[in-house]
């Protein structure tokens, strides 16, 4: 079931992104719901990415993408109310590459979910650094297999040396982020949301 978005909502707030976010953090009572997190399906209710509340609505609002699922907050305008999704699905399929995300701080963590790959303590992203698996002074490279999150007395007491060398080993072997690392973790951020279980457990 796709919710409606009233017409006079969207003729209100027209079809710019910067009008509709106006009114969305102008309006919305409760700026946290905004930031909660929104599966993205594509058109053929493949799961492909999540986004925040706020792009939701925005996706929406355009009509780029329709309502799937609700959770349960709404956002209030001048004079419609809307519900704030849960679920999206894009109206036109679009298709997605099979290549690695970028290579970024942000994404590693993310991909090693923010857990030091060497002791397995989860931290907040400001608590951990990026450890080169291979020290770059002994020509280890800043790629994804060689990049992992790591806490700081781990990456102090690991220093130049090998896991080896350090008698540390990690937790699993890093791996580029694809699309099946991407599914993977929306597996886990939606296991505890009964609205986005029927699109990830398939
Ligand atoms: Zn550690």
């Amino acid at each position: 079931m796709g919710a409606k978005i009233d017409n006079s909502m969207r003729a209100m707030v027209g079809r710019s992104a910067a009008g509709v976010l106006a009114v969305a953090t102008g309006t919305y009572g409760n700026a946290q719901a905004l930031h909660a997190p929104v599966l993205v399906l594509n058109a053929s209710y493949e799961p492909i990415n999540v986004c925040a509340a706020r792009r939701a609505i925005v996706l929406v609002l355009k009509g780029v993408a329709m309502a799937e699922e609700e959770n349960g907050h709404f956002l209030h305008a001048a004079r419609v109310a809307m519900r704030v999704p849960s679920v999206i699905r894009l109206l036109e399929y679009r298709r997605i590459p099979h290549q690695t995300r970028a290579l970024s701080r942000k994404n590693i963590l993310l991909r090693d979910r923010n857990t030091c790959q060497y002791c397995g303590l989860v931290l907040a992203s400001g608590e951990l650094t990026l450890d080169h698996v291979v020290p770059r002074s002994r020509g280890g490279s800043s790629t994804w297999e060689n990049l992992v999150a790591c806490c700081h007395p781990c990456n102090r007491r690991k220093g130049n040396q090998l896991p080896t060398e350090a008698s540390m080993k990690l937790t699993r072997e890093p791996r580029a982020f694809n699309l099946h690392t991407s599914r993977h973790i929306m597996r886990l951020m939606g296991r505890s949301d009964d609205k986005w279980r029927k699109y990830l457990f398939y």
